[in-house]
């Protein structure tokens, strides 16, 4: 948690230095799509070096998973307010509500800008694509989580909920429907050890009550108008390693909420000739989740950094 609040204050946890001595204003213009931590660094960082920033944002407000997703009980969002009101001073204008390639191509900005810093993260959920997912009472991770932030989640007064996933966000959505009232397991295809989720998360969510299942990879979800239960597979194996076993076991559940991965959301390629990353040219330059694998906000900050020297060299700035 201390991590989460300490990098939210960006550049001080980084401790890179943003200022370059002597550096004239500079009128090359770059557009900063997303507003999460490697977006909204990487506005820093590029307008400390002179250039004109502005940064699209397809939400209403700056953030990205810090604002929309990270549980307020874990995150405040004082930092995150605090670094718009520093990006606004330095002058980045700031495009709040505006899709880039469903309101306004890709392409558009790579013609208009001097280069692009592609930051947009990755909010498309990973489905599991076995039977009974589209059930009433199966909800995926994007959904369940932004529905608590914004206040608009129903109680699940004693409901059993089932989180599918071993990752932060399935510890998170573990914990969220905890305080909603549910009594919340966490089932995990692999062995505790295996778990990507933070080990202090992990005991924060033992410490509150959460149950911890592992060895259950999800076959299929059960019910008539809505859920009712779910199928698991059980496996075998070691650390990372994941054996079927061909034994299936049925578990109740009021809810399931499948927090199984996050992949880019091919939206950003709409009405653009690009339909893939590997397909960009080098004036737009990923940075954030969809250009690192460790999916963290350190590693979110370190590569919006790279891309921001990258920028540099192509710009000849
Ligand atoms: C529930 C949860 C818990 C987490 N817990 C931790 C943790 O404890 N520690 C940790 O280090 N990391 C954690 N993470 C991961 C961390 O939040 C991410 O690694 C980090 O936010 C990635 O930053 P980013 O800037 O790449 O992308 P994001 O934060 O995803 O921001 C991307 C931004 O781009 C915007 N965008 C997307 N598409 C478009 C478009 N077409 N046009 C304009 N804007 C667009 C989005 O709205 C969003 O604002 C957690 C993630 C989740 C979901």
């Amino acid at each position: 948690m201390r991590s989460i609040k300490k990098a939210s204050g960006l550049k001080e946890r980084y401790g890179l230095s943003t200022k370059k001595e002597g550096v004239p204003i500079k009128r090359k213009k770059i557009a900063v799509i997303g507003s999460g931590p490697a977006g909204m660094y990487a506005a820093l960082l590029l307008t400390e070096s002179g250039f004109e920033v502005e940064l699209f944002e397809k939400e209403k407000q700056l953030g990205g998973m810090l604002r929309y997703c990270l549980p307020k009980f874990r995150l405040s969002r004082e930092g995150i307010d605090k670094n718009e009101k520093k990006l606004r001073e330095l002058g980045v204008k700031i495009h709040l509500g505006e899709a880039v390639g469903k309101e306004r191509p890709l392409e558009e900005l790579a013609e208009s800008f001097d280069a692009v810093l592609l930051a947009c993260g990755e909010w498309k959920e990973r489905r599991l694509k076995i039977k009974g997912e589209k059930l009433q009472g199966v909800v995926h991770w994007t959904k369940f989580l932004r529905q608590y932030n914004e206040e608009k989640a129903e109680k699940l007064n004693r409901k059993k909920a089932v989180v599918i996933g071993g990752g932060d966000t399935a510890v998170d959505c573990a914990r969220v429907a905890l305080r909603l009232g549910a009594e919340t397991t966490i089932a995990y295809r692999r062995s505790r050890e295996g778990m990507p989720a933070s080990k202090t998360e992990i005991e924060a969510a033992e410490a509150e009550g959460i149950e911890f299942r592992f060895h259950l990879n999800p076959a299929a979800f059960r019910g008539r108008a809505r859920l009712e239960s779910i199928v698991f597979e059980k496996t075998l194996g070691q650390g990372r390693e994941m054996r079927p076993t061909g034994k299936l076991l049925e578990v109740k559940a009021d809810i399931a909420i499948i927090a199984a991965g996050q992949l880019l959301d091919q939206d950003i390629f709409e009405g653009s000739k690009w339909k893939s990353l590997e397909e960009l040219p080098e004036k737009i330059v990923p940075a954030g989740d969809i250009a690192n694998r460790e999916k963290r906000i350190g590693a979110a900050i370190t590569s919006a950094a790279e891309a921001v020297e990258k920028i540099n060299k192509i710009t000849g700035n």
